[in-house]
């Protein structure tokens, strides 16, 4: 019997791992390894605690007295909570987070050790960068990178470690990471934001962007994992024939949590509780063994880290409970995929930006004004935002008729059409009457009224309006969040000053508003979008529309490049040419190694596991269609062998495809390999090599349907994808 009836067997009998229960209620061990304000206040000299939080809240520089008094506080509460090691904590534009642990050890210059923990450990730290991903910013020789502080992000403590939140950028100053360029676009937001809100409310001091992002994925039990390769070395399943049921019953959605998993999701929740995560919500997603969780929301830049300081430990946590935890956007073929919601939104030191209704006309305006900048600048960049959520893996979701398609358009629900078609339409007169010294009052009747309802929903749509915040639907599970949160903030930032200088430059009073914001409606109106985003006509309409219809990787990275892009990441200041440049060869090369690393596991898998069973299924059929020929006489045997020999030729048919495919997609790899330059070997991998691990996978289907369940290797989707 194969080993993997055992292994499944196994997998079947587990129990779930005891959680340890805390013993207080969340609210007792929330941010418990968190130095957050609580505890800033405690350990910090009362100077020291005012300038770190003038230094979060207004961004004011730090001195070196102060990051050494904060350091100071810093250390004595992280040996206090059992911490002996410090280390900068960063996303490189690889996946995931990196890191480098320091010991808080140093000479104390009489042969002996000192706890030491100093500001300048604190504040910089040079990881040596030459083994990170920079699309060449940085030449071999000046294989110097430094990550430095954020203080925005508080320091956490994981095990004996002691995490600070970190940029990582080039010795020359250009961002090596992807929270760089996050902060700049925020502040470019921030401050583009700032300015029009001041034309409704003078006394708004600075715009905060949300974030709540929603993270779907998989759970599979470890054991049969690990037998399989495919999984183990691209996250995906490459091969696996869909199980006789999986998602038709819409069964697991409603369906309750088994009991492996529910512990799982227990300790997930409190580890990241106790990580000052706000974990909130927990359900089970269309496919089988797929799930979902979600915080609440909080600033976008705290809910970055915190969305992958969670993915880290959900790995962690899943392995303690005997699964592996799965953040391909699509592991397995047939089920759906997963993505990770971003619930995007803005909001003032004095209110929220894009929640109606407002107490006043003038609110709504406001919210109407947010709403359309909002769309202008998703519209003007709609290739580039698809640009930034475009990876070898999301790939397979986008446009899957179950995720978002590959065009990015806007479902804003049947009230706001109503509100935007209502100010474009009206003309200005009828839309104010005269009153009082400054001239105009707002006499909008229709938008006093308004109630903005979220129930009104549309699944099909990439970045949807949801009551009080833009949800952008197409992001990939696996993404680092600030890719796509990068590629909006500028994009709004820059569609909110072009708004504020074309208002001011009509006056800046309400009417200037309203003029601004009709012709805004007009220009964008093609990004809006309600019918059904799954529909083959709307591929068509939206051609037609001019959004961009591109669907091959390699060639939608290109938006990042399109002078548009660079002039606008270049006005907003948050990236420059070159750095964006330096980014794409990353996104080229990180595009073609992961096609590269299939087509080579496929390959291997092929040859050693798939051809070796089918071919040994064949030869039992060829040897009792040889013993019953012996047997019977001739026409009596053939009636009997008809079945058998039937399937060797099927089996015959199967194997000489994949035969003669593996090798043409070898050969198409070795001229792609020759390539020099990156991005047009991402090309050839797209158009040359990624089609053959599709059509290969299609005859090692049919033949898991062919060769004898008992000594097929690799697991199948029933038993992977059905936790008991
Ligand atoms: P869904 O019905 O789409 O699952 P939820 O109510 O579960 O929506 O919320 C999804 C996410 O949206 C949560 O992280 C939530 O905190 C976040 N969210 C809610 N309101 C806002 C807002 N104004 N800005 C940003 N995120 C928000
Ligand atoms: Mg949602």
């Amino acid at each position: 019997m194969s080993l993997r009836f055992h292994v499944v067997e196994a997998a079947s009998k587990k129990q779930p791992v005891p959680v340890p229960q805390p013993a207080e209620r969340p609210s007792k061990y929330f941010a418990k390894y968190v130095f957050n304000q609580e505890k800033m206040f405690r350990y910090l000299p009362k100077d020291t605690y005012r300038a770190l939080r003038r230094a979060i809240e207004q961004g004011e520089p730090l001195s070196r007295e102060v990051a050494d008094s904060v350091a100071g506080g810093m250390k004595q509460w992280a040996v206090e909570m059992g911490a002996t090691h410090c280390t900068h904590w960063f996303q490189p534009l690889t996946e995931g987070t990196a890191e480098k642990h320091d010991a808080f050890i140093e000479h104390d210059g009489k042969g002996g050790m000192l706890e030491e923990f100093t500001g300048k450990m604190l504040v910089q730290q040079e990881p040596d960068a030459s083994s990170f991903p920079s699309g060449g910013i940085r030449s071999t020789f000046e294989a110097r990178g430094y990550s430095a502080w954020d203080p925005a992000s508080p320091v956490f403590i994981i095990g004996d470690t002691l995490m600070i939140p970190t940029v990582f950028i080039a010795y020359t100053g250009e961002a090596l990471d992807y929270k760089a360029p996050l902060k700049k676009s925020l502040a470019a937001l921030d401050k583009a934001a700032t300015a029009v809100a001041r034309l409704f409310d003078p006394d708004v001091k600075r715009v905060t962007c949300n974030l709540g992002w929603e993270q779907e994925y998989f759970l599979v039990d470890e054991d049969l994992y690990a037998a399989r390769p495919d999984l183990v070395l691209t996250g995906r399943t490459l091969m696996g024939h869909s199980s006789a049921k999986n998602q038709q019953m819409d069964d697991h959605y409603f369906g309750s949590i088994p009991e492996r998993v529910q512990a799982f999701m227990r300790d997930l929740e409190i580890q990241a509780l106790e990580l000052g995560i706000p974990v909130k919500t927990r359900h089970n997603e269309v496919a089988p063994n797929q799930f979902e969780l979600a915080p609440i929301y909080e600033e976008c830049n705290l809910a970055v880290d915190h969305n992958m300081l969670l993915m880290s430990l959900m790995k962690r946590v899943a392995r303690k409970h005997g699964f592996h935890c799965l953040l391909h956007e699509k592991p397995f073929a047939g089920v759906n995929g997963s993505g990770k919601h971003e619930n995007w939104s803005l909001s003032t030191d004095t209110g929220t930006l894009l929640h109606a209704p407002g107490k006043t006309p003038e609110d709504n305006l406001r919210f109407a004004v947010f709403i359309v900048e909002t769309l202008m600048g998703v519209y003007r960049h709609n290739g580039l935002l698809k640009a930034s959520i475009m990876s070898a893996t999301n790939a397979h979701r986008l446009g899957a008729n179950e995720a978002p398609p590959a065009i990015i358009s806007s479902f804003l629900g049947k009230q706001l059409e109503e509100l935007l078609d209502h100010i474009e339409t009206s003309s200005t007169d009828t839309l104010f009457s005269m009153k009082g010294k400054k001239g105009v009052r707002l006499d909008i009747p229709q938008i006093p009224e308004l109630l903005i309802d979220n129930t009104d929903r549309n699944r099909t749509s990439p970045f949807a309006f949801t009551g009080n915040r833009f949800e952008f639907r197409a992001v990939g599970s696996s993404a680092n969040c600030a890719s796509a949160l990068i590629a909006l903030n500028t994009a709004v930032a820059e569609a909110l000053t072009g708004f504020y200088e074309r208002t001011t430059q009509r006056g800046g009073d309400t009417r200037a508003v309203l003029e601004t914001l009709r012709e805004d409606i007009r220009a964008c109106k093609a990004i809006r979008f309600s019918g059904n985003g799954y529909s083959e006509a709307w591929k068509a309409e939206a051609a037609e529309r001019g959004l961009d219809c591109e669907t091959s990787t390699p060639l939608v990275i290109d938006r990042y490049l399109d002078p548009e892009s660079i002039a606008m990441f270049e006005h907003m200041k948050v990236m420059n040419a070159h750095e964006l440049r330096a980014r794409n060869e990353i996104k080229w090369e990180t595009y073609y190694k992961k096609i590269q690393i299939e087509a080579r596991v496929l390959g291997d898998l092929c040859l050693n596991h798939i051809i070796p069973v089918a071919t040994r299924y064949q030869s039992a059929l060829t040897d009792n269609v040889f013993k019953l020929r012996s047997v019977f006489p001739a026409d009596r045997a053939d009636e009997l062998c008809a079945y058998n020999v039937q399937l060797i030729e099927q089996i015959n048919d199967h194997l000489n495809t994949i035969v003669r495919e593996v090798d043409a997609m070898v050969e198409a790899r070795k001229a792609a390999n020759r390539i020099e330059e990156e991005r047009e070997k991402a090309i050839a991998y797209h158009d040359t090599v990624a089609p053959y691990i599709e059509s290969i996978r299609y005859h090692i289907d049919k033949l898991e349907l062919i060769v004898e369940d008992e000594t097929w290797p690799l697991p199948k989707y029933r038993e992977l994808l059905f936790i008991r």
